[in-house]
């Protein structure tokens, strides 16, 4: 099979789709995933919450932008709502005291619905808090303005999206990226082969691999390992409306989903991009943290699984052409917040991609095409 487009995107996590449902209202679009199901690997991995916990300045900026389609999708868009609110408890032992502050500072730039809440509100609101004991929780943040998002829902609202001027084609591994006259030319694993003026390398934790295909200098992009594990509260305990509860720093959160509970110990270790599995000693961790934190214990791990979060040496996405190859778009490094800013990159993409004006209230927010460009990279 011998095709051409206007845009060829590499890679079928949120980030490939999004910016494919985006760039599919200028013209037609390739999207190539390698594996049989789209979000196969950190897209379908996360944890799924949006929430202003996390990164720098700039990913808070994306985030924040972020939050109108992920609240208010576009009508048609999906018919599952894609988020639903849940609120997130931020909780501190004394040690992590000043942390919990400093966060505070940093969300208050972002959002007004962050408020500091005392043990007994938070023992309301999470009643399996640790407020007694060696090291107990002693002060907190609530912010009601968190979402609980739905992936599949978003993957295959873009998807859909992407597929009105374009094709999706899962198990299409590109093997080799060359210069095909002023533009580009990919070739699978199984010999298909597709033409663009403009590749966007959307390929998650193999962003780096596409590029040295290509020819073009690699951006430092390190795959880190987070694992998560599932357990059930004890019998009769609902915990649905329970909030999401995280420490400052990379230290632990805890998420009801359903009337489940999921356990991360914020395990970031360094990783070749590979289809990642749990290690043993994170397991024991995470369910060691669950008990330093909460008063649950874990009878029986019922689900665990390990993903990737892909980063740049200053924790910053990448959005931007490659100043060393024309026609070569970078869209990578989302880390832990890929869902969360996928509208807000999507939309740099398509800006910067197709010369269109740069997404409206962006620039308010702090967020500009320099400091999302490969050019601080390279
Ligand atoms: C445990 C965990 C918890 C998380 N929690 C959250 C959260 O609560 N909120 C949030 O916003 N984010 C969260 N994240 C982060 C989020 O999942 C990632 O930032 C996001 O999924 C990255 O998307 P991506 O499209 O770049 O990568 P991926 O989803 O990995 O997509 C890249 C795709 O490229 C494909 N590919 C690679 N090479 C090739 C090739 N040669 N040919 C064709 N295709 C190729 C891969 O198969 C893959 O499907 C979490 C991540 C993990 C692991």
């Amino acid at each position: 099979m011998a095709a051409a487009a206007d845009f060829l995107v590499i890679g079928g996590g949120i980030a490939g789709l999004s910016a494919a449902a985006r760039l599919s209202r200028h013209g037609q679009v390739i999207l190539l995933e390698a594996e049989s199901a789209l979000g196969y690997h950190s897209s379908g991995r996360s944890a799924a919450f949006y929430h202003f916990g996390l990164g720098n300045a700039l990913v808070r900026g994306l985030t924040a932008w972020s939050r109108s389609f992920l609240e208010t999708p576009p009508a048609g868009f999906s018919e599952a709502p894609v988020s639903t609110p849940k609120s997130a408890l931020f909780i501190a032992t004394a040690a992590m005291r000043a942390d919990l502050d400093a966060l505070h500072a940093d969300m208050q730039r972002f959002t007004d619905t962050v408020l500091p809440i005392g043990p007994k509100k938070m023992a309301i609101a999470f009643p399996a808090i640790r407020l007694d004991g060696d090291d107990p929780i002693v002060a907190g943040l609530i912010d009601h303005g968190g979402r609980a998002l739905d992936a599949a829902a978003l993957l295959q609202g873009f998807a859909r999206q992407a597929q009105t001027q374009g094709s999706v084609l899962v198990k299409h591994r590109l093997e080799r990226l060359e210069r095909s006259g002023p533009g580009w030319r990919a070739t699978t694993e199984a010999g298909d082969s597709f033409t663009a003026p403009i590749v966007i390398n959307a390929a998650g934790a193999w962003a780096d691999h596409v590029a040295e295909m290509a020819g073009v200098s690699p951006i430092g992009l390190q795959p880190k390992r987070r694992t998560i594990i599932v357990f059930d509260p004890p019998a009769g305990m609902t915990v649905r409306d329970w909030p999401f509860i995280k420490t400052p720093g990379d230290v632990f959160y805890i998420l009801p989903q359903g009337n489940r509970l999921l356990a991360c110990p914020n395990d970031e270790t360094d990783t070749a991009p590979c289809d990642v599995q749990p290690d043993e000693y994170d397991i024991a961790l995470a369910a060691h943290r669950v008990e330093q934190f909460t008063t649950l214990q874990i009878p029986r791990i019922t689900g665990k699984w390990a993903g990737l979060r892909s980063f740049l040496k200053d924790r910053t996405p990448v959005a931007g052409f490659a100043p060393d190859a024309p026609g070569f778009f970078w869209l990578a490094g989302q880390g832990g917040f890929g869902l969360q800013t996928s509208p807000a990159l999507s939309a740099i993409a398509e800006a910067l991609v197709t010369g269109s004006e740069w997404p409206e209230g962006m620039s308010e927010l702090g967020v500009t095409a320099e400091a999302v460009s490969p050019a601080r990279l390279i």
